[in-house]
């Protein structure tokens, strides 16, 4: 099921994607009432929701939104792809410092949008935008104390997000959150695919395609720690509730990292594909 949250005539409402009629299915009365995404998923359980779809609309004629409601920050993995850490000049020893314990960061809310929105470039503070590839895992259980062995119980489903990074903000602030938070660096969707669509969350191709250009291809199975092992760290201490979203860390390729640099730049097409997930693509104002 792919799960889609959109707006029409200044209402919100949830959907489910039919790919060969190419409608979103939805109850608008119904769904306008959802608060909180437990809602949203006990909405969409429930046995005779198909039949409860009556309405559908064209993609084309909706504002999608990001099809989550986290309840916190987006919780994000730092350096989680060996490649990405040597393209960095990191060292077999950070590497191994990172296989001890993973680095986590936060995207503010406020930084959502969603497929087709425009990247603002705010050039009044940041000239170093950059682009992340990242597949998104969405909760969908409430849960403290999440083991590796359980952590596939709390997972709802999946989404495709690009964490787009000001670098020179990164490095000049010492502390990633504002480079990543700024309005627009947290593109997310189209929708939420659920996880019985995706058998084998750790072995999808991850790609960023920049103006039509292949910048970052590999896949989930090279996690330095894997999707089981977030969950079971990031739960430790701290409720994970339905609709947070972790972001699983971004392979090699990023735009700094090229000699010399690849940035994003005004007029950009930015695509972020996470194969059997989606196609996430926005364009840099
Ligand atoms: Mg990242």
């Amino acid at each position: 099921m792919k799960l889609l949250h959109f707006k029409k005539s200044n209402t919100a409402f949830w959907g489910i994607y039919d790919d060969a009629k190419a409608l979103i299915l939805t109850n608008m009365e119904e769904t306008s009432k959802l608060q909180t995404f437990q809602d949203v998923i006990s909405y969409f359980d429930d046995e005779d929701m198909k039949s409860r779809l009556t309405d559908a609309v064209k993609r084309e004629e909706v504002k999608l939104l990001p099809p989550v409601l986290p309840t916190k920050n987006i919780l994000c993995i730092g350096k989680n792809y060996a490649d990405h850490i040597k393209e960095f000049n990191g060292t077999d020893e950070d590497i191994a410092r990172i296989r001890e314990t993973p680095i986590f960061f936060t995207k503010a809310l406020s930084s959502l949008i969603t497929d087709g929105d425009t990247i603002m470039s705010h050039t009044e503070v940041t000239a170093a935008i950059d682009y992340e590839a990242e597949l998104a895992v969405i909760i969908g259980k409430k849960g403290i104390n999440i083991s590796k062995e359980e952590a596939y119980e709390y997972i709802y489903g999946y989404s495709v997000l690009n964490d787009v990074s000001a670098r020179d903000l990164q490095k000049n602030h010492q502390q990633w959150f504002k480079g990543k938070s700024l309005d627009t660096f947290c593109p997310i969707g189209p929708w939420v695919v659920t996880k019985d669509e995706v058998p084998e969350p750790q072995n999808l191709k991850v790609q960023s395609i920049i103006d039509g250009e292949v910048r970052q291809s590999a896949n989930t199975n090279l996690m330095i720690h894997p999707i089981n092992e977030l969950v079971e760290w990031l739960s430790k201490g701290m409720t994970l509730n339905p609709g947070d979203v972790i972001a699983t860390g971004t392979p090699s390729g990023v735009g700094m990292a090229f000699k010399p640099q690849r940035l994003l730049k005004s007029g950009s097409t930015v695509e972020i594909v996470v194969e059997g997930v989606g196609r996430l693509k926005n364009v840099v104002e």
